[in-house]
């Protein structure tokens, strides 16, 4: 979109989850296209934004980024406050990073909207050999918690296009 077009909403959306899930690279793939297989820690908070159309509205997602302080209760309120979507990332290769799915989702309900728009991500996708989650698993737990579910790969760029356009379009209908 050109730059001077009007824009109709701005929605917060931030990224959550331990530390290499892919966080920074599904946001590059998101809002770049982008994606480096060996990308730096992210470094100071960040966001970056694309502006899509829903529904003959302009729309410009406002996407957050951790800082590298994905250590428990490290992320402060201010990344949370306003937001009305979040990625809730684990890697479908690291049984941890899914194990910590519950604290992850306990902290941002503390500190986000109560209507806050969530999406469960299981990352890395195309390391099917390698997975340790399996896809029953983490849709029972999505179900349970009332929470969107999509496995992704910010390489291949599967699903992250999806992930990002269901969050946004829920918000839309939320606070449209
Ligand atoms: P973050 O710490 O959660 O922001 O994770 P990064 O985005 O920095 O990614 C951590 C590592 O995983 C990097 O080496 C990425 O290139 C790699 N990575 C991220 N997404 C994928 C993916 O979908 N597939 C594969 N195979 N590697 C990925
Ligand atoms: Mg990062």
């Amino acid at each position: 979109m050109a730059s001077g077009e009007k824009v109709d909403y701005v929605f917060k959306v931030v990224l959550i989850g331990d530390s290499a899930v892919g966080k920074s690279q599904i946001l590059a793939r998101f809002a770049r296209n982008e994606f480096s297989l060996d990308s730096k820690a992210t470094i100071g908070v960040e966001f970056q934004t694309r502006t899509l159309v829903i529904d003959h509205k302009s729309v410009k997602a406002q996407i957050w980024d951790t800082a590298g302080q994905e250590r428990y209760r490290a992320v402060t309120s201010a990344y949370y406050r306003g937001a009305l979507g979040a990625l809730l990332v684990y890697d479908i290769t690291k049984r941890q990073s899914f194990d910590h799915i519950p604290r992850w989702l306990e902290e941002l309900r503390g500190h986000a909207d109560k209507n806050i728009v969530i999406m469960l991500v299981g990352n890395k996708s195309d390391l099917e050999d390698e997975r340790a989650v399996s896809t029953e698993d983490a849709k029972e737990f999505a179900e349970k918690e009332n929470l969107f579910f999509l496995e992704t790969s910010a390489l291949q760029a599967t699903n992250v296009e999806s992930a990002f356009q269901t969050v946004l379009s829920e918000i839309f209908k939320i606070h449209s």
